[in-house]
């Protein structure tokens, strides 16, 4: 099981006059295997928001369980999930195959076990053929699979993704994002799926929280963002009359 409970959470950074709050009291409960994406204008807090999920910035107030169990206090490699960036830094001198297999070989996983792992993922992604190239003999698209394969060979509970797509040209977009939906099905990930773009979101959330100014402007399915939007802001921001 792999639900998220965001319990008025909070965010400042800095100390004592020089504080600045960013996030303010975010409620939601994200059910087991649910896709959502957290929507909003630059600079709203979306990435810090999904930063504290992974435990990459501590939260300030609050409390964030994944599966039933608080994280608070969890390192990132403690809390399940896997993060994947809209800069994927991958290993330039490492083949595919070991640019995925990483960090199942720190992890001393037996290397029988690290191949299934990774020709699942490949399959998956559809990158067998590419296994013993090095990135810089990939597309743009490719290396971002690769990046998607990395975090799916770890089989964690929980998927965030940060902007994966916006490095990408139109056509390769639409189909990445095809390609998340397919993962989404088949390995029955939960997903947290951060993004600035409206089209983005209304096309791959079950539930989307649109956020501006660090607040949870609403939480709920595309349909009720879009015709019943719960602020002005969410009208304007989705593009629904107001
Ligand atoms: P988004 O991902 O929605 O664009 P961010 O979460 O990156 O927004 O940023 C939210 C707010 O927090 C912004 O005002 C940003 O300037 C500020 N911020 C982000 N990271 C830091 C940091 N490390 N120190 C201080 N302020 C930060
Ligand atoms: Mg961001």
């Amino acid at each position: 099981m792999a639900s998220i409970q965001l319990k008025n959470v909070t965010k400042s950074y800095g100390k004592g006059k020089q504080a600045l709050q960013v996030i303010h009291g975010v409620n939601a409960d994200v059910a087991d295997r649910e896709f959502i994406v957290i929507v909003g204008p630059s600079g709203c807090g979306k990435s810090t928001l999904l930063r504290m999920v992974a435990g990459l910035e501590e939260i300030s107030g609050g409390e964030i369980s994944i599966g039933g169990r608080v994280v608070n206090d969890l390192e990132p490699a403690e809390r399940d999930i896997a993060m994947v960036f809209q800069n994927y830094a991958l290993y330039p001198h490492m083949s595919v195959f070991n640019n995925m297999a990483y960090g199942l070989k720190i992890k001393k996983m037996p290397v029988a076990e690290i191949k299934t792992r990774v020709d699942k993922a490949a399959a998956i992604l559809e990158l067998g053929h590419l296994l013993d190239r090095t990135p810089r003999q990939l597309s743009g698209g490719q290396r971002q699979r690769v990046a998607m394969g990395r975090a799916i060979v770890r089989e964690p509970q929980v998927f965030l993704f940060d902007e994966p797509l916006s490095n990408l040209d139109a056509k390769l977009r639409a189909q990445t994002r095809l390609e998340i939906q397919k993962l989404h099905r088949e390995l029955g990930i939960t997903a947290l799926f951060v993004t600035h773009d409206q089209v983005e979101a209304m096309t791959l959330a079950e539930r989307m929280i649109v956020m501006n100014a660090g607040v949870m402007e609403q939480f709920g399915t595309p349909e009720e963002v879009y015709h019943r939007p719960a602020s002005t802001f969410v009208a304007s921001f989705i593009g629904s009359p107001p």
